[in-house]
């Protein structure tokens, strides 16, 4: 699915350099190229502040520790999305609400945010306090909208960006568009380390500030003194030098995703379902996920032609069993229930050349002819 081989063919002596620097100066925790990787993002997003932290999923956690999410909160989340989502949400010890998503982008449907915020208004044993919206396979969820409701209902917008670094809203770049906006740099994401890694980006520098104690440990402003309740949830300085160089060619890695994207698209609309972009909106392309009416044999079919392919995902989260004890909004989720036994994710990265699309392409217009 991914060709992380080829990139650090690419990437060469440069890689090397990066960490062998580390490893010379010894600031494995808060070493300068954290500092730098946290500068380079924020012009990469055009964002105030950047702050680099353990996992995607510690950048959701802290997030919500920082807005005081808890007990008796509700937080909105899509049923459609990587577990993590909801996970930060639990761990918390908030109460997760599922909502359904839109069948053409996957993302968030904010005329179920609104109905479910209103159920859950009127049932009084909640208070709602967040939403999550998640701009699943790398594109941005509709922001404008989502934005919209929350301010209305009054709930903190926490963007997960896991999969859409790089991309572009209608509001804007990919970490200016909620009140926080938390990404991960896994291995298999759009831009991806070594290892563990996240970031979140706000233009709050109050809540910049409590981020950056929350990562270490709740430290005030001396050492030693703990001002909050906190994590361990910082970025590590190998990982920083090595998404620093990764960084460099992470444009044109995106405009090669974006590139095969469309001849994916040209070649297989009309066959299955292609994923669609919004009009003034880019993806980052995480995963490239179509739409197939039997996925069994679809899979089946690609497999004996030597192509991969992978469920992004096969269960909505209401039906995991970690999450069955949580609610959706009124109605359920219809269409996260329908796309998790039909979608199908294809190979998708910046290395993948077009012979291997080609391979690509005509197994899956053979299996679906
Ligand atoms: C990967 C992912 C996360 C979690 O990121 P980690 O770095 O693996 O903790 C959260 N949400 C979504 C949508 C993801 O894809």
């Amino acid at each position: 699915m991914v060709d992380l081989a080829a990139q650090r063919t690419r990437l060469g002596d440069r890689l090397d350099g990066a960490i062998a620097r580390v490893l010379d100066h010894g600031r494995f925790v808060n070493g300068p190229e954290v500092g730098d990787l946290e500068r380079a993002l924020e012009d990469l997003c055009g964002a105030r502040h950047a702050i680099g932290c353990g996992s995607g999923t510690d950048a959701l956690v802290m997030v919500l520790m920082a807005v005081g999410i808890g007990p008796g909160d509700a937080v909105f989340v899509p049923a459609f999305t990587f577990a993590a989502t909801a996970s930060a949400v639990v761990l918390c010890g908030a109460t997760p609400v599922f909502v359904d998503v839109f069948e053409d982008t996957f993302d968030l449907d904010a005329d179920s945010l609104e109905a479910a915020v209103s159920a859950v208004r009127g049932e009084g044993t909640l208070e709602p306090r967040a939403v999550i919206p998640v701009d699943l396979f790398g594109q941005p969820a509709d922001y404008a909208s989502i934005n919209d409701i929350a301010e209305r209902w009054g709930l903190f917008v926490l963007a997960d960006a896991a999969q859409s670094l790089g991309a572009e809203g209608k509001l804007g770049r990919v970490g200016t568009m909620g009140g926080a906006t938390a990404t991960s740099f896994f291995p298999s994401k759009p831009l991806a380390c070594y290892g563990e890694g996240g970031a979140v980006f706000t233009e709050d520098d109050e809540l910049a500030d409590l981020l950056r104690s929350i990562r270490s440990h709740g430290e005030g402003a001396a050492r030693y003194e703990h001002a909050r309740l906190g994590l361990n949830a910082r970025l590590d300085t190998v990982q920083a030098a090595v998404l620093l160089e990764k960084l460099r060619i992470f444009p044109d890695e995106l405009a090669a995703r974006d590139r095969i994207a469309a001849r994916y698209g040209d070649a297989l609309r009309g066959h299955v379902r292609v994923p669609s972009v919004r009009t003034g909106s880019t993806s980052a392309w995480a995963q490239y996920t179509i739409i197939v009416r039997d996925r069994d044999a679809m899979m089946e079919r690609l497999a004996d032609a030597g192509v991969a392919s992978a469920v992004h995902y096969p269960k909505p989260l209401n039906r995991q069993p970690v999450f069955a004890v949580y609610q959706t909004g009124p109605g359920g989720v219809p269409v996260s229930e329908a796309l998790a036994s039909s979608v199908l994710s294809l190979p998708m990265h910046p290395y993948l050349d077009e012979r291997a699309q080609d391979r690509v392409i005509s197994a899956v217009l053979d299996a679906s002819g």
